[in-house]
């Protein structure tokens, strides 16, 4: 299997050459699903246009919201020391991705450009409002994550467009998961619950079909700051009726509704100020 490797310099480049291959190119960031795929495809890409060189590397606080490049590996993310203090719950998305040696090279593009049902950073990014900036040669757009996501591995994007950036508005959060083997498996389910501001959470769920979503009707019950335990319970309920569970070879609908009870629970009592 031969495919061309390039790696442009810019981004107008690198629409030029992915608009040359004409669907025959693949987008390289971390290469850590992409690798996998190419290992699997009959037909292999011509091209294979790597985003290493683009200057799209690195993540910085505007005011309350982190700005993330979509090449930017996981582990920077991890080891930065304000991101796990003013983005609890996706510090520990991230930290639950594979492996440390995974996540110097995992991006937060290519997560999000996968666009996986079992993605442990799509619930914490849609509880916490995240916006994608998405490059092409017209220009550029922001697209609400939400929007962005339509099924299991489609998005939004429209090659030759890609992810430049995305935005994370800074808010109380926190992410449960649950999975077999911490390191090499990928997660059954996924709660992440946002807390932006008095009586406002947001709750999104990962491991569902066709793509990780909120669960509005979960979220509509929670009216008090903090809510009681009645509410929490009406909640975490409701969260685990609400959400379409798949039966997998991960776990069967029935293990998902109650694991997802559970940990939406768990998480509304962290957030409370409890241990979760
Ligand atoms: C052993 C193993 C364990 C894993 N465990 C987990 C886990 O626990 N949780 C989890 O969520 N994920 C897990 N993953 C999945 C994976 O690591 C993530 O999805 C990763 O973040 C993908 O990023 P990447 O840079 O490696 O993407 P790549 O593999 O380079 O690309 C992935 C896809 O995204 C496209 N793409 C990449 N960057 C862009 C961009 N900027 N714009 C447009 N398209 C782009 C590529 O074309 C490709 O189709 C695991 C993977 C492996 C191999």
């Amino acid at each position: 299997m031969g495919f061309e490797l390039v790696a442009p310099r810019s981004p107008e480049e690198a629409f030029r050459l992915l608009e040359e291959g004409a669907g025959a190119a693949s987008v390289l960031a971390g290469g850590t699903d992409l690798l996998f795929d190419l290992d699997r495809v009959t037909t292999a890409p011509r091209r294979v246009v790597s985003l290493r060189h683009l200057p799209w590397r690195g993540h910085a606080w505007q005011g309350d919201t982190l700005v993330v490049g979509s090449t930017e590996p996981l582990y920077e993310l991890e080891r930065d020391g304000s991101v796990a203090a003013r983005l609890p719950g996706l510090h520990t998305a991230i930290r639950a991705v594979g492996s440390r040696a995974l996540r110097h090279r995992a991006t937060l593009g290519g997560n999000l450009a996968r666009a996986a049902p079992a993605s442990d950073l799509l619930p914490i990014l849609l509880a916490l409002d995240a916006t994608v900036e998405i490059a092409g040669p017209a220009g550029t757009r922001r697209m609400e994550l939400d929007r962005f996501l339509l099924a299991s591995r489609t998005t939004a994007l429209r090659p030759p467009e890609l992810i430049r950036s995305v935005t994370v508005p800074a808010a109380p959060s926190v992410y449960l998961w649950q999975r077999v083997r911490p390191a090499n498996d990928i997660s059954q389910v996924g709660v992440a619950i946002a807390h932006p501001g008095p009586a406002v959470y947001r709750i999104a769920v990962g491991g569902i079909v066709p793509r990780p979503r909120r669960l509005p009707g979960a979220e509509a019950g929670l009216l008090s700051d903090p809510p009681p335990g009645p509410e929490r319970v009406r909640a975490a309920e409701e969260a685990a009726r609400e959400a379409p569970f798949p039966s997998d070879r991960r776990a069967t609908e029935e293990h998902r509704r109650r694991v997802v009870r559970a940990l939406v629970e768990r998480g509304l009592v962290h957030l409370a100020g409890g241990a979760a």
